[in-house]
């Protein structure tokens, strides 16, 4: 009887079990066949001067194209390429289309700013960043500084010696590094300052609370204050609205981004927005 009531959980039990893995599986094979397919492709999201509106940067998003399920944005893929470690591959693949991009842009004449490209730390501690970048900028016969690095608190964490290696290597080769998201992980001051991050990217979330309470303007100026005082520019994320941009412009922020300036936009209308170069009247 126990033996038949133990056979009965099993058969109960496995359906549901495979079930799961037999889902998560076959978004893995959908995501590793996109991959040898390349469906992948980037848009653009400026980064501007808070004072005159021009245009510093511009930010790498990546979307999936998928013949069935169209535009896929990153959160419903990332996750499960850092899980997996298929996002080996797919930041080569990043690395290495910003790169063509950047060189086509410049062969058409067009005035070029640099371009920031997202890192998950799993590519900083299991392949080699620094040479991937250098190997494609090389390939590419692109200036380094056209190249920057957007990185997470949590790659900074670790004591791992290869991870701060390639982050000096990056910043040896003359690309900047720029914290993403700040405020939402755990970067401790003596690492931002010895690591030569070049400046703070603040989460959207201290954006969004700058006009709904002192507190938020408050505690903004703060980051403010610390950042400049560690000779980091600042970047504030999510800029939906002009009162928000007013209030980042009278607490000195250097560089704003957000839905406001402008939102991501697919390569094909990058050259527009590079030939206006200012993105807002200055005031
Ligand atoms: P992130 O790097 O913090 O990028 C900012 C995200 O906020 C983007 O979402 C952008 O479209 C969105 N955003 C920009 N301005 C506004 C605004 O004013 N309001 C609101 N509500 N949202 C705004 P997206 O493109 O969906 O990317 C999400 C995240 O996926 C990125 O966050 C980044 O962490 C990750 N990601 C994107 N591309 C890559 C990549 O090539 N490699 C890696 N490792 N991660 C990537
Ligand atoms: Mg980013
Ligand atoms: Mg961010
Ligand atoms: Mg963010």
């Amino acid at each position: 009887a126990a033996k038949a009531a133990g056979k009965g959980r099993y058969e109960y039990y496995q359906p549901r079990l495979s079930a799961n893995l037999m889902d998560r599986l076959s978004r893995e094979q959908a995501l590793r066949r996109a991959i040898d397919k390349d469906e992948f492709l980037l848009h653009y999201q400026p980064r501007v001067d808070t004072f005159s509106g021009e245009i510093r940067s511009m930010e790498a998003l990546v979307r999936w194209m998928n013949p069935e399920k169209g535009m896929i944005p990153p959160n419903d893929f990332i996750p499960l390429a850092e899980e997996t470690g298929l996002i080996l591959k797919l930041g080569q693949l990043v690395i290495d289309k910003v790169c063509a991009q950047l060189a086509e842009w410049q062969a058409q004449g067009l005035p070029v700013v640099p371009v920031s490209i997202n890192v998950s730390p799993r590519q900083f501690s299991e392949s080699s960043v620094d040479r991937q970048l250098a190997d494609a900028v090389n390939r590419h016969q692109l200036d380094h500084s056209l190249i920057e690095v957007e990185l997470t608190e949590s790659c900074m964490m670790g004591e791992e010696v290869s991870v701060n290696a390639q982050l000096a290597a990056i910043e040896a080769l003359g690309i900047k590094l720029l914290v993403d998201d700040f405020g939402t992980g755990y970067s401790c001051l003596s690492q931002l300052q010895r690591l030569e991050v070049d400046a703070l990217k603040v989460d959207r979330a201290f954006t969004a609370r700058l006009c709904a309470s002192r507190e938020g303007e408050a505690l903004f100026m703060a980051i403010l204050s610390m950042a400049h005082v560690l000779g980091l520019s600042v970047v504030a994320e999510g800029v939906e609205t002009v009162e928000e941009l007013r209030v980042l412009q009278a607490l000195s922020c250097n560089e704003v981004q957000g839905y406001f300036i402008s939102r991501p936009v697919p390569a094909a209308n990058v050259p527009a927005l590079l030939e206006k170069r200012f993105l807002f009247p200055t005031l």
